[in-house]
């Protein structure tokens, strides 16, 4: 069986233990690699490594570190259906969607950064004629840089991209559950030449290997992307040791539908925002509120599309939803169908597991399930519950969505539906939501800030803000 191995100094070499842990094909229901099972030792030399690689990565010119992180973009496009595959089979996501968003985008990731490094400025200040201030921008040092299984590549890269354009060097560990395309990734960096230490993948659990990154006094940032459960362990261990720090954390999106939306698209996309990658995206819509005009008719559609889409073998090009990410999750995720009956719930489509046949047989798949008949402020409405399971909601006012839109304790993303400028404008204002869409989801420029408000975050990715993170601010000032 294929073991991978932690990627420190420029080497491929295995946990100082020499012990791994199972990784499961999701589709399959069975282990199929093995991963370092690395604990705070293998942080130390890891930490060591960056350390040692820091004064001349930060001092690179930074066109040469962005051809070098452009050169690893061009690796990821040549290595599309290798990473697709793997993405797929080590997650259970569809592999049209692993070629579709998650691949490319990582590679997009990597460009973005290694171009927009080249592009970072910062500001100066004239002090009348008394002073001219001038703010330097340095790297922070070594980051750590810690990410989830749901869009594995793709937010490994969100992070560690930044990092390095920006000059730090990295400690970073990617999820337990999918570490398979962080392992090619770092066979890609080896192969263009990135220098020993600028990048350093430790595999293993979390409590170990990422809370040893977190807890290394020579990490001096932490970009995490995760749980918020996790996420406020961190910030327990981070905080008092004064590091920076970015969390991207847990959602349970509003999608509010207005009856002057466009209908047809707004049910299109809405099928997409409910489930796609199985509803395991952060920034899916799983609260569908529909205003009573339409109620009936777009829940009668939602319902026939729902129970169109096809759940399968991920690696079949048919597949709409593919396997959950492990059984324990998939336990989860009908747990919250249990409860939404006990609350009084009507299931009006899907919700059981789905026993396939063939090499599948024993994989963790669930039907999408829509719910309707629940109020507001019930924990089906204000728990994440990361699985293709949303519920629907009438209303009748403008004021009476925003409040109920804004009833949980998270606040990442929401969508709006509506034909009314104004009225997207005024809804989307009040919307508290790091980020809000209208009349589309999942849209995304780059060069945005993205993260979340509440118990959904801290910090801001994308765009300079990512930059700015992995970089200090020391203001120069010159008396004239
Ligand atoms: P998780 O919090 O269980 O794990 C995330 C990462 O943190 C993993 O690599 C894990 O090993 C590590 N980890 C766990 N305990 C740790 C500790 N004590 N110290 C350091 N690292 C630790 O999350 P998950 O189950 O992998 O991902 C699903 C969650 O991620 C959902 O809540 C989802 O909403 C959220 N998410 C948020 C965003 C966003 O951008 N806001 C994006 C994707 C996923």
């Amino acid at each position: 069986m294929q073991k991978l191995a932690n990627y420190i100094d420029g080497e491929l070499i295995a946990p100082l233990s020499g012990n791994y842990i199972d990784n499961y094909n999701p589709a399959e229901g069975r282990v199929y690699s093995m991963l370092p099972d690395s604990g705070t030792e293998d942080v130390r030399v890891a930490v060591d490594a960056a350390t040692r690689a820091f004064p001349a990565w930060s001092a690179m010119p930074v066109d040469k570190r962005s051809a070098l992180l452009l050169k690893i973009a061009d690796l990821i496009d040549r290595d599309l259906d290798k990473l697709v595959r793997a993405e797929s089979t080590d997650s259970g996501k569809p592999l049209a969607q692993a070629r579709r968003l998650d691949i490319p985008r990582a590679a997009a990731n990597m460009r973005f950064f290694a171009t927009g490094a080249i592009h970072f400025s910062s500001e100066a200040h004239v002090t009348g004629s008394d002073a001219v201030n001038y703010t330097l921008r340095t790297p922070v040092g070594v980051a750590g840089c810690i990410s989830p299984w749901n869009l594995p590549l793709y937010l490994f890269t969100w992070k560690i991209a930044p990092a390095l354009a920006a000059g730090c060097t990295v400690v970073a560990k990617p999820s337990e559950l999918t570490p398979m395309t962080a392992f090619l990734f770092s066979q890609l960096c080896i192969e263009a030449g990135l220098p020993k230490g600028v990048l350093n993948i430790v595999h293993g659990l979390g409590n170990k290997a990422g809370q040893g990154i977190v807890e290394h006094p020579h990490v001096s940032a932490i970009s995490f992307t995760g749980g918020t459960v996790t996420g406020k362990r961190i910030a327990s261990t981070a905080a008092p040791m004064l590091k920076k720090l970015s969390l991207e954390l847990g959602g349970k999106n509003p999608n509010v539908i207005f009856a002057d939306c466009d209908f047809d698209k707004a049910l299109e996309t809405t099928i997409e925002s409910s489930f796609s990658n199985q509803g395991e995206i952060c920034l899916c819509g799983s609260r569908i509120f529909v205003e009573r005009a339409i109620y009936e008719r777009f829940l009668e559609q939602l319902i026939k599309r729902t129970r169109s889409l096809v759940v399968g073998d991920p690696l079949e090009e048919k597949t709409n939803i593919g396997a959950l990410i492990s059984g324990a999750h998939m336990k989860k995720v009908l747990g919250y169908i249990t409860l939404a009956r006990e609350e009084g719930g009507e299931v009006l489509t899907g919700g059981k597991p789905v026993k396939l046949s063939g090499r599948c047989q024993m994989g963790y798949f669930v039907e999408p399930a829509i719910i309707a008949g629940l109020g507001p402020d019930c924990r089906t409405n204000q728990e994440e519950i990361f699985g293709p399971v949303v519920t629907v909601m009438p209303f009748d006012t403008e004021e009476e969505v925003i409040a109920a839109a804004n009833s949980t304790n998270y606040g990442l993303s929401a969508t709006v539906w509506t034909e009314n400028l104004k009225r997207a404008h005024r809804v989307a204002a009040h919307l508290k939501s790091g980020i809000i869409w209208v009349n589309c989801w999942l849209f995304r420029d780059l060069r945005t800030p993205f993260g979340g408000m509440k118990q959904s975050g801290v910090g801001r990715e994308g765009g300079w803000e990512a930059l700015r993170f992995f970089t200090e601010a020391k203001n120069v000032c010159v008396r004239l």
